[in-house]
């Protein structure tokens, strides 16, 4: 398929099958927002609990945080983002469309008219939304939207070391929403100004930094490929000194081949003892580590891996989509790891009969508890079948006249469209062992 159809197709197939809507669709839409229907909620919540699964429940070195969105603004002066989390603006002259100048096209011409050369000084533009916190709309009273959930991380660095009593290297890892007035969003759900992050913030002794740096690279890229990326679309990235942020020593990219061209998926930074000596200074607090082998006092250097869970999910799905032919008709597949398929199985009484739909309805009571599954008795029995391929649902279980005779359904595989009969009480048993297998 032609690179530039594969991200229309996609938006279709969201729209279509109740995975990503326009937001406030029924007023126009708003500005490059998007909201996750029945089917994406459930695929986005695979994606984060398997970035959680492999952070936070497989190792021994992680605890896991939720900290609010709203934060004293005194974090974003130390942290530097009052003074540098901007992007230069610059307007076009003639047609009065704002662009990124970083993001504009070698030639010169406005992306939106056309003209050339038109286009007034850069001025930087700060990308926190700003907002007020009570009812007095005073300087006293702003706030900002979290831009990052990793400051959440680093001011509670000393509350979770010394509650939960780790030793660096350990790991922090937060799940949460943040905002960024962006200038140019776009690309469906990849640069929106509402989005959510996965981050994890390493916290190493001084001179580790670099050896940790490399580990999470490879684990992060380890990651997408673990969960059905294709090597051939990822690469690692690293970016040259003059594109490091103020606080890094060293950043690298896991980009993703998008239908538009090589994007960032995931960014891992060595953010050295940057961010706790910035929040020492203008906390007052002692944001020290306190090493009793040797004595020492040190400030832990942090390794980032800073991943979004929208560009994941963008990311699964562009990688997942499929067109293959079935008997000589088109049949659209989202080829996804089953551990992120929205649902495991879907039962489809064979048709929309009196005696099949109590059993049906049984055997769907009983997978319940066990898998998130969906049930279809509507038209034909081929149509099902084509409606569960395009949202990535692994099985279809059918309940047939025989079912009432023996006892056992029909259980067709997404990709080889294979069938198995299995006696009902096997069922969860035998969906288990399926689903667990890659
Ligand atoms: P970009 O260069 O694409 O603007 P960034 O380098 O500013 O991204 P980071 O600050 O490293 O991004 O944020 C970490 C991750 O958060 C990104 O890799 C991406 O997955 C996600 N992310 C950042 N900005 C957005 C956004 N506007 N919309 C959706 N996801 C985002």
């Amino acid at each position: 398929m032609a690179k530039a159809d594969a991200l229309n197709s996609v938006v279709n197939l969201a729209k279509r099958r109740g995975l990503v809507f326009p937001s406030s669709e029924i007023y126009g839409g708003f500005r490059s927002t998007w909201d996750y229907g029945p089917v994406g909620v459930l695929l986005k919540r695979n994606v984060k609990e398997a970035w959680w699964r492999t952070m936070v429940q497989l190792r021994d070195d992680m605890v896991g945080l939720d900290a609010a969105i709203l934060m004293a603004p005194k974090v974003w002066e130390a942290s530097g983002h009052i003074a540098t989390f901007t992007d230069p603006l610059v307007d076009c002259k003639s047609c009065n469309e704002r662009f990124r100048a970083d993001q504009l096209p070698a030639s010169g011409a406005c992306p939106n008219c056309g003209a050339k050369g038109s286009f007034t000084e850069a001025r930087q533009f700060n990308l926190m939304f700003k907002t007020f916190v009570g009812p007095v709309e005073d300087d006293a009273s702003v706030a900002y939207l979290r831009p990052e959930t990793a400051q959440g991380i680093f001011v509670n660095f000393k509350n979770v070391q010394t509650t939960m009593r780790r030793k660096p290297p350990f790991g922090i890892a937060q799940i949460g929403k943040s905002f960024r007035n962006e200038i140019t969003p776009g690309n469906f759900t990849y640069r929106t100004r509402e989005f959510e992050q996965m981050e994890m913030e390493y916290f190493v002794p001084p001179g580790e930094g670099e050896r940790w740096f490399e580990y999470w690279c490879n684990e992060r890229f380890r990651w997408y490929t673990e969960y059905g990326i294709p090597e051939s679309m990822l690469r690692l990235r690293p970016h040259d000194p003059e594109e490091l942020s103020h606080y890094s020593a060293g950043t690298a990219d896991v980009e993703f081949q998008y239908p538009w061209g090589w994007g960032e998926l995931e960014g891992i930074a060595n953010r050295t003892d940057y961010d706790l000596t910035q929040h020492a200074k203008f906390s007052g607090e002692d944001l020290t580590y306190y090493d009793q082998e040797s004595g020492t006092h040190y400030v832990p250097h942090v390794i980032e891996p800073a991943a979004g869970a929208d560009r994941a999910t963008l990311a699964f799905l562009l990688a997942a989509y499929d067109e293959d032919e079935v008997r000589g008709e088109k049949r659209t597949v989202l080829r996804l790891d089953k551990r992120l398929a929205p649902y495991k199985a879907a039962v489809l009484p064979l048709s929309r009969n009196e005696k099949l739909s109590p059993t049906a309805r049984d055997v769907a009571t009983m997978l319940r508890p066990h898998f998130q599954i969906d049930y279809d008795d509507a038209s034909s029995i081929g149509k099902r079948y084509r409606r569960q391929d395009e949202v990535g649902t692994p099985f279809c279980v059918t309940v047939d006249f025989d079912s009432l005779d023996d006892n056992a359904v029909t259980v067709r595989e997404r990709d080889t469209m294979e069938q198995d009969r299995v006696p009902i009480p096997d069922l969860v048993a035998y969906l288990r062992e399926r689903l667990a297998s890659s």
